[in-house]
């Protein structure tokens, strides 16, 4: 437990109702793995928001901004400090222009509020779980438009501006440069900027037309990716390799169906590990590092991890996997690809 301050002492400015202790980050992970926060907060508005990262700062205790937790592993042991979770959800349309909180979920929320209302430049996201503030961390994006796919599309394509909140305490209006953008990165990874809001400048087009491009991308998800409710992923755990793409390479390397306790490098894809159900991060870990070494090993090439490590870990599980058969039936994400000629 953290010895920072007690939590009388972070009540005073924060809604008692709202802060938990000893509370277990798992089933606020899209992985459903993680021990528990000292404290935990649920921040509902952009000034409950401001006001938990200002006391959080003030008073030295270490804090942590948790989106939908899509793109994190937190470890074994837990958070020692503040885990404030944003559900800062308020969405607003004016002309072409929305606006909405950081904690608003980019699905359904803010793309449903686009389409409705026929503006373009969201719907590619589709069943990408994340909140605005997740997504503008490390830059949404997807292989898109159906159906030829043939470039990367990134939210910064469509952003106008964003609201944050300073180390120094500022609330500042900054522009879509300010967040120096690239794949899987943003400068949010370098500063302790906190995103309050952001804005996104959009297209009129047909919903009708928007609705087919929703249906081909979840189709597209739904073939490659494991579902997120039966089998809990974070999605690829391995950066792009540009031209030879990281799952083919662990495809190659045979580490399918690899697994420590209860994760498992999928057969569905070869760049996802799901948890089946009592997953633990030194396991995920053990395995990220067992992939990592027999890919280098037999190929040359490093496999850079595009995940978040958050809090306290055991040490990573070594030794040799045992390799889990493949289902009857399942055809694979590369597989598809073969057919196609594309895998990202
Ligand atoms: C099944 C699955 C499929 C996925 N597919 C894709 C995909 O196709 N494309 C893609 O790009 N990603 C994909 N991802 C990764 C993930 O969805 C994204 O990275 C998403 O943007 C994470 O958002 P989040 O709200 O969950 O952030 P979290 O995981 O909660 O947080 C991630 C990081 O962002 C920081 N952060 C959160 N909010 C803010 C804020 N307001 N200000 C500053 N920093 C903040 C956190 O502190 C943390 O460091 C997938 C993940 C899963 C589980």
């Amino acid at each position: 437990m953290t010895n920072f301050l007690t939590k009388a002492e972070l009540t005073c400015g924060l809604d008692s109702d709202r802060l938990r202790t000893d509370v277990l980050l798992a089933p606020y992970t899209t992985m459903r793995i993680g021990g528990p926060a000292d404290f935990f907060y649920e921040a509902q508005t952009t000034p409950e928001l401001v006001n938990a990262i200002t006391i959080a700062r003030e008073s030295n205790v270490p804090f942590f901004l948790l989106g939908c937790g899509a793109n994190v592993v937190v470890g074994d042991r837990g958070y020692r400090g503040l885990v404030i979770h944003n559900t800062a959800r308020t969405i607003t349309v004016n002309g072409t222009r929305i606006t909405a909180d950081s904690g608003a979920i980019v699905y359904p929320d803010l793309i449903e509020t686009a389409v409705r209302r026929g503006l373009s430049g969201l719907e590619h996201y589709v069943g990408i779980p994340s909140t605005v503030g997740g997504a503008l961390w490390q830059n949404l994006h997807f292989l898109a438009p159906p159906p030829k796919r043939e470039r990367t599309m990134f939210i910064e394509e469509v952003l106008k501006c964003a609201n944050i909140l300073t180390p120094d305490g500022e609330i500042r209006r900054v522009d879509c440069n300010y967040f120096q953008f690239g794949y899987d990165y943003s400068i949010l990874h370098d500063n302790d900027d906190v995103v309050l809001s952001a804005t996104f400048e959009l297209s009129p087009a047909s919903e009708v037309a928007m609705r087919e491009v929703m249906a081909a991308n979840l189709e597209w998800r739904a073939l490659r990716h494991p579902p997120l409710d039966t089998e809990p992923s974070i999605g690829s755990i391995f950066k792009k390799i540009e031209g030879i793409g990281a799952g083919r390479l662990i495809d190659e390397c045979g580490l399918k169906g690899a697994s420590f306790g209860d994760i498992v490098v999928t057969h569905r894809h070869a760049n996802i590990m799901v948890n089946m159900g009592a997953g633990r991060a030194a396991d995920l870990q053990g395995l990220i590092d067992h992939v990592q070494n027999v890919v280098a090993a037999e190929t040359g090439y490093h496999l850079e991890t595009e995940i978040d490590f958050v809090g306290e870990f055991d040490p990573a599980t070594t030794g040799t996997p045992v390799y889990l058969p493949r289902p009857a039936g399942l055809i694979t994400a590369e597989e598809l690809a073969t057919r196609n000629q594309k895998y990202p």
